[in-house]
């Protein structure tokens, strides 16, 4: 087994979307890193680690109407709740310890906002947004969206932690969501001093993304809201220096050209072109 070093620790830009929701942006964001960020986290596009956060009473904080197109959103909900509503009629309740995979494909509408308990009362959001790419192939699919209820992916115990697989194997379990892009995708939470070591497809981006507390890697120290990229070789170990809370993210480029405006990912600027104006004359649907 040869394990993976880390290549470059790239720290997470703390920003706001939507409608005033503090968030990290990870993975890589538009002018931080540059276009070939996302060449280097291939298939992934972005990762937004929002919250944590208390939102007041009577916010309107959260993610209002906004289009879609060319790759899919996995969110995943580690405190609170969130509404999910879109163009195709899919909706859905997002809870602590749940997910949702919306497929983008030909052009979606979406909002995520706060839920009516969140209105009256306030409460703590956390959670972890990440973009995945699809295949040129797979752009014109139709939209959609699919809820995984916390109960379709529970907490499996590990050594001296415990593991939440979102997408694809960890640890010998296989979580819930399926995408074109060969992903591998998973909450991990140890104890201070706690090991993991795994393996990983050879050739697969690996990234590890601790989201509170912090890691050593290869002799590399990795802070929280950053992302470790790993280099080559079949599998990665790490050891948490403090209690820890961390992304593990693996896939298999698809290695084609990306053209990226907005909330719209192809392959070229015509299709970008296309995609503004199939949503400014109304061709991605409508939210009721
Ligand atoms: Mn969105």
């Amino acid at each position: 087994m040869s394990f993976k070093s880390v290549v470059s620790l790239i720290p997470g830009l703390p920003t706001q979307d939507g409608n005033r929701v503090p968030l990290t942006r990870l993975v890589p964001g538009q002018g931080q890193h540059g276009a070939e960020a996302f060449h280097a986290m291939d298939p992934f596009l972005l990762m937004d680690h929002f919250g944590p956060m208390v939102l007041p009473p009577g916010t309107d904080a959260g993610f209002p109407p906004h289009p879609h197109r060319g790759f899919q959103t996995l969110t995943y909900l580690i405190q609170g709740a969130f509404r999910h509503r879109d163009s195709t009629g899919g909706s859905g309740l997002l809870r602590p310890g749940g997910a949702q995979l919306m497929n983008a494909g030909s052009g979606i509408i979406h909002e995520e906002m706060p839920v009516p308990e969140h209105l009256e009362t306030g409460g703590g959001i956390e959670g972890v947004q990440l973009w995945i790419n699809l295949p040129k192939t797979e752009k014109g699919t139709a939209p959609g969206y699919t809820d995984f209820q916390p109960e379709t992916m529970p907490w499996s115990a590990i050594s001296g932690g415990r593991i939440r697989v979102l997408a694809g194997t960890w640890a010998g379990v296989t979580g819930p969501a399926q995408t074109p892009a060969k992903i591998a995708y998973a909450h991990l939470e140890l104890e201070a001093a706690a090991r993991f070591e795994h393996s990983v497809p050879a050739g697969w981006t690996t990234a590890v993304v601790p989201l509170h507390g912090a890691i050593h890697l290869d002799g590399t120290a990795v802070p929280a809201n950053t992302v470790a990229l790993l280099g080559e070789g079949d599998a990665l170990a790490l050891v948490a220096t403090s209690p820890v809370s961390l992304m593990l993210l693996a896939g298999e480029p698809l290695r084609e050209p990306i053209a990226h405006y907005g909330p719209f990912v192809m392959n070229t600027r015509e299709e970008i072109e296309e995609a503004l104006l199939d949503y400014q004359q109304g061709r991605m649907g409508h939210l009721d």
